[in-house]
């Protein structure tokens, strides 16, 4: 049997984003896109910005793509205010173990993140979980022809897979969001779905757009495998053969 890839996603996946990343990052995107609708001339007011992000992530997978495609912003520009924090490191919050989880789990692991590489780099670094990655794939390296093309982009996926040699069936996408594992399945690709920092209510869930973030109950026809924490995947390994 061929080896396993894992592509693991970063953010509410192998630490809780909602606690204290996912709030600062939507302050500071929301000064930057009223910022940019000021310069245009819209209304830039708190109610217009928040429903443009919110749109543009329910839209694009990533708020980034409609300021990009609407408003002409530069990826990096906006990359980097966004991911702006006074002390990142007193905001990270995970479980314990991932290192050793890391370890046990055999097969190559992938980063893959619609994130930025800097801020991706240091969360994971931080974490201790860097030397446990074979590689890091940013939202910087999502590009097809050329252009930005994130999670949940299957002309990124496949573009990954054939660079790297994966066969689809011997991947396993392990994400918060549900979009992403939908399109990971459709190429044939194995699906986790980690559930403990999906917002519980309804404030948390609003403030990275809301479609994610609702909790499931029932596992999807798309998800293979449920897990509370990424710490249980070992126990729920089984499953995916
Ligand atoms: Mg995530």
């Amino acid at each position: 049997m061929r080896e396993l890839t894992w592509l693991f996603d970063l953010d509410n996946t192998l630490h809780d984003a909602s606690h204290a990343i996912f709030p600062a990052i939507n302050l500071n995107m929301n000064a930057y896109i009223a910022q940019v609708f000021s310069d245009e001339g819209s209304a830039s007011d708190d109610a217009a910005v928040n429903a443009a992000r919110v749109a543009y992530w329910q839209r694009y997978g990533a708020t980034l793509l409609g300021m990009v495609n609407h408003h002409q912003v530069r990826p990096e520009d906006f990359l980097r205010e966004a991911h702006r924090f006074d002390d990142l490191p007193t905001m990270i919050r995970a479980e314990r173990g991932l290192a050793r989880l890391l370890r046990r789990l055999p097969g190559r692991k992938i980063l893959l993140t619609n994130a930025p590489r800097r801020y991706s780099h240091e969360v994971l670094r931080h974490l201790g979980l860097h030397r446990h990655f074979a590689k890091h794939v940013p939202i910087e390296a999502m590009r097809v022809h050329g252009r930005l093309r994130p999670k949940p982009s299957k002309q990124m996926l496949r573009k990954l897979l054939a660079r790297e040699g994966i066969r689809p069936r011997r991947c396993v996408l392990v994400e918060d969001t549900v979009g992403h594992l939908k399109g990971a399945r459709e190429l044939g690709m194995a699906t986790v779905l980690v559930t403990q920092y999906l917002a519980s209510d309804s404030s948390k869930g609003a403030a990275m757009g809301g479609r994610a973030t609702s909790p499931f109950r029932k596992r999807p026809i798309y998800v293979d495998v449920k897990v509370k924490s990424v710490g249980q995947l070992f126990r729920q390994m089984h499953r995916l053969r």
